[in-house]
């Protein structure tokens, strides 16, 4: 968890091929940047146990040497500021090129591990052919074939074996919030307001990884950790970067966190990117309380709240169970409302129910709403019970567990959820065989 790999290199020699080997789609996040046509993806992978992210820096624009150099600075530049490890990607077909060189020279600087693949190494010729690499002084280099995996194995170890330790996510027990959101939605001004001076750190606790930081408060009574807090890491050169950087950023901050604070611009709404980060905390299971910022700025009439309320849940379907907190860091409102909810939401996701409990609620409701018959058999659920996870995650035996649909399981989430409270915490469920 929290490692990320990039992979840079000169277009057509194969980056997104390899990615593509990696990464399930499913997984995978596409940032488009707005008017330029190209993409950058981030999905992660397992190697062997080992979780890390990889960064696909991205397609190119069609164009002149210039628009070339700018983007190979633009890639290495994301992935010096980003990444644990970098993967330049050269090609065997088309022998070292002064791109290549012009990246070498860059990565030459780097004091991160940086590996070098040669790619579409499909034959022994080619496997001869891959010694002139030799010249762009980055020492040894993994020949390999992304279109069918070969040699693939050996960078993966080399790529593992680079990367720093990992903290286990588990080994602290107070609360960590991320703040996260698009840039310029007012993440730095909410914390400035939370944290007010510095005489609220408590300490500093060094994150494995370079910038990856967990910075203790105790602040309102609750004592908490704000994880990788935005701003710490130097202005990008580039612009485009900008918006992908806090992507990044988000993405980092969120798999290291129990609880994510999705600040959103009320002048803004809840659009695609807000979506974006929204899914991501969800798919990482991660608790979730919406901030609905610059709430000052906003004409209200009588509903005003209730249809802006409203908007969003149409938006987060079917996960509408999350808080929403209409806050103004201007005018310093709801500020520890909004700290209190994620305490609470970190409190739900952490607890767990005695199965004794949870039998004795679950079990007459099932038997006065059984799952529907399905090809004319019957389901018969006999037993629940809470899985020891550090998020809560549910198992419902039965006979025919392949029987259940997706609205049963609704059913009984949202039957779980008005019993026990799970707001802002995404719960999995499980049918298994008894
Ligand atoms: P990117 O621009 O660096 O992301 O490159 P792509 O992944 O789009 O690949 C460019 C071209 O190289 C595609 O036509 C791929 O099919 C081809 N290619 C990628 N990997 C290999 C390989 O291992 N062997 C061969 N022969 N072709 C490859
Ligand atoms: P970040 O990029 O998400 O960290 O956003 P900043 O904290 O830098 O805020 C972006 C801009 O929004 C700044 O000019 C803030 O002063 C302004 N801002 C932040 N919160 C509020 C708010 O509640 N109301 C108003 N009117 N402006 C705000």
């Amino acid at each position: 968890m929290g490692n990320i790999v990039a992979i840079v290199g000169r277009p057509n020699v194969g980056k997104s091929t390899f990615f593509n080997r990696l990464i399930q789609r499913r997984e995978a996040i596409v940032d488009s940047v707005s008017g330029v046509t190209r993409d950058r993806h981030y999905g992660k992978t397992d190697w062997n146990g080992h979780r890390f992210s990889l960064i696909d820096t991205g397609g190119y624009v069609k164009g002149s040497d210039d628009v070339f150099e700018a983007e190979i600075d633009r890639q290495v530049e994301l992935a010096i500021d980003e990444a644990d490890a970098i993967i330049f990607m050269v090609d065997v077909e088309s022998g070292v090129t002064p791109m290549d060189e012009d990246v070498a020279k860059l990565l030459r600087k780097v004091e991160k591990p940086v590996l070098l693949a040669v790619n579409k190494v499909d034959n022994n010729k080619r496997l001869e052919n891959a010694v002139e690499f030799y010249s762009l002084g980055l020492g040894e280099y993994f020949p390999i074939a992304s279109t069918n995996g070969s040699g693939t194995g050996d960078l993966l170890d080399a790529v593992v074996e680079a990367l720093p330790e990992v903290e286990d996510e588990e080994e602290n027990e107070l609360p960590r919030f991320a703040v996260v959101g698009r840039p310029n939605a007012g993440k730095s001004s909410f914390i400035n307001a939370l944290i007010g001076e510095e005489r609220y750190i408590v300490t500093d606790i060094a994150g494995t990884t370079r910038d990856s930081m967990d910075t203790r408060y105790n602040r309102f009574g609750f004592e908490f950790n704000l994880v990788d807090t935005a701003g710490i890491r130097r202005k990008s050169k580039v612009k485009e970067n900008l918006e992908f950087y806090s992507v990044m950023r988000s993405v980092r901050a969120i798999e290291n966190c129990d609880v994510c604070l999705l600040v959103l611009d009320a002048t803004r709404g809840f659009d695609g990117q807000v979506q974006n980060i929204f899914w991501l905390a969800h798919r990482n299971h991660k608790g979730i309380v919406i901030l609905v910022n610059k709430w000052d700025l906003v004409d209200k009439e009588t509903n005003t709240l209730k249809e802006y309320e409203a908007m969003i849940r149409r938006e987060i379907e079917p996960f509408t169970d999350v808080p929403i907190v209409f806050i103004s860091v201007l005018t310093k409102q709801r500020v520890f409302k909004a700290i209190e909810t994620a305490v609470k939401v970190f409190e739900s996701r952490s607890k767990k129910i005695k199965t004794r409990q949870l039998n004795d609620i679950m079990l007459p409701i099932i038997e006065k709403n059984p799952p529907p018959a399905y090809k004319g058999k019957y389901v018969k659920i006999k037993f629940c019970t809470q899985l020891p996870t550090p998020h809560p995650q549910f198992a419902f035996f039965c006979n025919l567990p392949q029987y259940i649909r997706d609205p049963y399981k609704r059913f009984i989430e949202n039957k779980l959820r008005q019993e026990f409270d799970f707001q802002g915490v995404p719960i999995t469920i499980y049918f298994r065989k008894k």
